[in-house]
């Protein structure tokens, strides 16, 4: 399988008023397209935060440590940025300069957050609008990223050319180019019918604008379709003026086509929402999500999640909110998806028996790193890092004593000042003295298990 995600030498840390709190301290890792790879771990222990690096959003304070790596389909976005070394960042940090290198970063993945890569939240009642209805949710999610192929869908129904859907695309979003391509309108055919009306109504002298607007916004029953925007065009051309002033003369017209591209989106929501196994879908589009059930929010969020064909959807802890048969079904879809979509998730979750349900591969995560990561059942059946064998143990088994759930002694450790050498050695039963001192490296101990401790290797 190829590797869609590479990340390399990830350093992620928040500046604080309490010291600078090292989230993520070199995280190396991987992800393959269609596969669906497990991020496990305590709270605290860096997951959601390199979800959000992926994403880029990480809030203003956070720093990216030069020489990190995020390589999204062979492109390090991270290359285009002065990141902070490391060793500058100390007490005369410069704040203001990182925000803006921060805000340049999240502006720039604004481009591809939602088209390449989209993320689930944990808590779906609060990543959902509750003011929107549910088709608006959606439809939003792809006007941002894929309007074009809303404009395709409708063409599929109706005789349109490409062009036709482009001209009407740069109106919906503004484009700067459309005077541009007012050249291009002196080529075609003369003006008839319908257009000549249109023209007789802007040069009345005698009606305001908002009159014009609406007889010419009445006219459009009469048209040929309702996405004819090229006659006006062609009209705005004879009249010597821009298109763009020419239409922002007509807001009515605007919004009209912005709703034939909403309508559409609509249609693309209830497909969506019907492959997500959502019964319904028609009338569902038009609730709110206080109507839904929590299993339905959260189809919902992985549907606007879905709504761009993304390569990579991250899932934050998608089924800690939910009851366990809720549970069963989500996970039971995120299988269908990867084999029906072939995309990639990430899926970041404390409970390694959900896990175990969907992932092909699991990396354990502790203070900021990849302790080991391997392919499912060697982390369960073989697995060698004593804190991946600690979270093993804490898992509940309905055969034994309740009383008698083992955890992992210890906390995480404080991130603003966290222990030297492996961050796990102050909880770990087999600490070494070398352990105190040296970070271990990551170490391939068989095909694709990969571990870092000194218990391994020389
Ligand atoms: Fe334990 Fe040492 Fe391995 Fe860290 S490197 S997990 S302290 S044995």
């Amino acid at each position: 399988m190829s590797e869609i995600l590479t990340i390399n030498n990830l350093k992620v840390w928040f500046h604080t008023r309490r010291g600078t709190f090292k989230a993520l301290n070199g995280v190396n890792l991987n992800l393959r397209k269609g596969e669906v790879l497990g991020l496990a771990g305590e709270s605290g222990s860096g997951k959601s935060t390199l979800g959000l690096s992926i994403m880029a959003l990480l809030p203003s304070n956070a720093i990216i440590v030069r020489g990190s790596k995020i390589i999204l389909k062979n492109r390090d976005y991270l290359k285009y940025f002065e990141l902070f070394p490391e060793e500058k960042i100390d007490r005369k940090f410069k704040i203001k300069k990182n925000q803006k290198i921060m805000k340049h970063i999240r502006d720039f993945l604004a481009k591809i957050r939602g088209k390449e890569v989209s993320m689930v939240f944990q808590e779906p009642m609060t990543a959902l609008n509750p003011l929107l209805q549910i088709g608006y949710q959606i439809t939003e999610a792809l006007l941002a990223h894929s309007s074009i192929n809303l404009a395709k869908r409708i063409l599929s129904r109706i005789n349109l050319t490409e062009d036709d859907v482009r001209e009407i695309l740069k109106i919906v979003k503004s484009s700067k180019n459309v005077e541009k391509d007012l050249n291009e309108f002196s080529k075609l055919k003369k003006l008839d019918g319908i257009e000549d009306q249109v023209l007789y109504i802007l040069n009345r002298k005698d009606l305001s604008t908002i009159r014009k607007e609406r007889m010419i916004y009445s006219l459009k029953e009469k048209m040929k379709n309702p996405l004819t925007m090229s006659y006006l065009k062609k009209i705005a051309e004879n009249k010597s003026i821009g298109i763009y002033r020419f239409l922002n003369r007509i807001p009515i017209l605007k919004r009209y086509l912005k709703g034939v591209l909403i309508k559409e989106g609509y249609r693309k929501a209830i497909e969506l929402l019907a492959m997500l196994n959502i019964p319904h879908a028609e009338k569902v589009v038009y609730m709110y999500p206080h109507e839904l059930s929590g299993g339905m929010r959260q189809r919902v969020s992985i549907a606007i999640a879905l709504a761009n064909n993304p390569d990579i959807i991250i899932l934050d802890e998608p089924t800690s909110a939910l009851d366990v048969i809720v549970q069963y079904q989500i996970l039971q879809l995120i299988s269908e998806l990867k084999y029906k979509l072939n995309i990639s998730f990430i899926f970041i979750s404390h409970d390694l028996s959900v896990l175990a349900e969907v992932c092909d591969r699991i990396a354990i995560m502790y203070g900021g790193r990849i302790v080991e990561i391997g392919p499912i059942d060697k982390i369960f059946y073989e697995s060698l890092h004593p804190y991946t064998k600690g979270l093993l143990r804490a898992i509940p088994k309905i055969s034994k004593d309740i009383k008698t759930i083992e955890s992992i002694p210890g906390t995480v450790p404080d991130m603003r000042n966290p222990p030297n050498g492996c961050m796990f050695h102050p909880r770990c039963p087999y600490v070494m003295d070398v352990c105190r001192n040296k970070v271990p490296k990551s170490i391939e101990y068989s095909k694709d298990h990969f571990v870092e401790c000194f218990l391994y290797g020389e």
